[in-house]
């Protein structure tokens, strides 16, 4: 619908009923936005709402409903496949919604729909609190909790999902409705994991876990030539790693920085990275084997901060910069067979900024029963990602097509479920993606859901499920 005539004075009563900003693209304000992360999909959206809390959401879904608006909601706009930018519809970037109120008696976090996960690192840490999220401080809390949401504690805490509480939820006949576990169960059920299928998340509650100030973090850079051994050995180290352990490894190049430290300038690498959520001197000692692991280039483990280690990976990801296309996967163990497979991909990487990377999984994600939230995968060890980023807009074929056989390989050989927070480009993620995210109960029970709560799926620019009998 980029056709879609937008009046004057119907502008003007929107303006009149928020107290957030209302935007065209003759507004100077329009072009300072925040840009989205993926500099693939800027979007050039008719109309931009940024409202300032759930009164101005309601009256922008009220809007876009009457006007028939396709309307893309931006969290933190990390969207790999361009699902928070829209041409000619209405974006509704909830980027003044970033408040975050810590209950510490509880153990329980407030935090708005438009929230980044250093804001809310930046608060629950004032408490030595920590809610479960993702590595990069600059994504959005919401878009990676209603997926799933993977970070450095999620061996011990399990996946965001695993710690929400409750959600207010504006939903597309512009109500406002609660998810609990005793409100709503179904609609609590299917945010968790079911992404921006059911209405825009205003805000959530999550339970929150003591750790850090700090925290053991390992962090050790090798050359590639030496990936079979290093992927070998943490591969079998981690076997035996304790839940408070959340790892990962991976192999990219990145360029110089003063962020970053010298032996890893433009030298493609094999980085192996953890954290452990306990006692940062018994961690050290539980972290120390992957520092013993062969001849590093680097090794930058010690204790740390834990919101230090929250933007560690920063540097690796600019908002806005690097084009990208992700594919991941998930796989029971890590054979010798995909290792080799890894390996090979790392060195025959499409661009320098390419990262190919594996996270440990289960420990207290595999604890929760696979029809207890949306979020389907509960038995593998492991996800592989193939992370395609570059910056030449002319590279988009070979990346893609690069990312997408790298991942089929592994694909084959594992679960056949993938992360849909990763998923490429977003015809692929509606058409591909979806059905294979879910186990398939829990696909018919989303699209029960939607059914119920929005049955003309008004809300589709997400990883789209589509109401049942639709
Ligand atoms: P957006 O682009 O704003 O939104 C993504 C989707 O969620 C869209 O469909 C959007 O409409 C919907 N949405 C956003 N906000 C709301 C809301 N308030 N209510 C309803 N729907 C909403 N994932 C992990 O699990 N762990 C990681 O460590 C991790 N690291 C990442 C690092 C980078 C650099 C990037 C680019 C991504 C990373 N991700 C990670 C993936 C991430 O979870 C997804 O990209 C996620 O969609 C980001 O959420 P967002 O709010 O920033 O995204």
């Amino acid at each position: 619908n980029t056709e879609v005539e937008i009046s004057d004075e119907s502008l003007d009563e929107l303006r009149a009923a928020v107290r957030g900003d209302v935007l065209t693209p003759g507004d100077a304000e329009y072009l300072r936005l925040r840009p989205p992360y993926n500099a693939m999909h800027p979007g050039k959206p008719a109309l931009v709402v940024r409202p300032t809390g759930t009164a101005d959401v309601v009256s922008a879904i009220n809007f876009a409903r009457e006007h028939q608006l396709l309307v893309a909601v931006r969290g933190g706009g990390h969207s790999i496949a361009g699902l928070s930018s829209v041409d000619g519809g209405l974006l509704l970037d909830l980027a003044r919604m970033n408040g975050v109120d810590v209950d510490p008696e509880a153990r329980t976090v407030r935090v708005q729909g438009g929230a980044l996960i250093g804001d809310l690192d930046h608060e629950t840490q004032a408490f030595g609190l920590v809610a479960p999220s993702g590595i990069v401080s600059d994504t959005g809390v919401a878009g990676l909790s209603l997926g799933g949401g993977e970070g450095w504690v999620r061996r011990k805490h399990g996946m965001a999902v695993d710690n929400l509480l409750a959600a207010q939820v504006v939903c597309a006949d512009g109500q406002v409705r609660t998810a609990s576990a005793d409100t709503n169960p179904d609609l609590f059920w299917a945010l968790r994991g079911g992404g921006g299928n059911f209405g825009v998340v205003t805000s959530f509650t999550f339970r929150c876990h003591p750790v850090g100030p700090t925290v053991a973090f390992a962090g050790v850079f090798h050359p590639v030539e030496d990936a079979e051994n290093v992927y070998r050995r943490f591969r079998d180290w981690a076997a035996t790693a304790p839940d408070e352990v959340s790892a990962l490894i991976g192999c990219t190049t990145l360029p110089p920085s003063e962020h970053t430290p010298p032996e890893i300038h433009d030298t493609p690498f094999v980085v192996t990275g953890a954290v452990y959520s306990g006692d940062p001197d018994e961690g050290m000692r539980v972290l120390q084997p992957l520092r013993d692991i062969g001849t590093p280039l680097v090794d930058i483990s010690g204790p740390l901060p834990f919101s230090g280690v929250q933007s560690a990976f920063d540097e690796f990801f600019r908002r806005g910069t690097l084009r990208s296309y992700w594919k991941a996967t998930y796989v029971e163990e890590l054979t010798d067979e995909i290792i080799d497979i890894l390996v090979t991909k790392a060195r025959s990487r499409p661009s320098k900024r390419t990262f190919v990377v594996t996270f440990l999984m289960g420990g207290a994600i595999n604890r929760v029963g696979v029809e207890e939230t949306a979020y389907s995968e509960r038995s593998a060890n492991w996800m592989v990602s193939m992370d395609g980023n570059w910056d030449d807009p002319r590279d988009d074929d070979k990346v893609i097509a690069w990312v997408r056989g790298a991942w089929a390989e592994v694909h084959e050989r594992g679960t056949g479920s993938l992360y849909l927070n990763f998923t490429g480009v977003a015809d692929e993620a509606v058409t591909v993606g979806v059905e294979s995210a879910f186990d398939k109960a829990n696909l018919q029970r989303l699209e029960e859901i939607k059914a119920h709560y929005d049955p003309d799926n008004f809300f589709r620019r997400n990883n789209n499920i589509l109401p049942a009998s639709y």
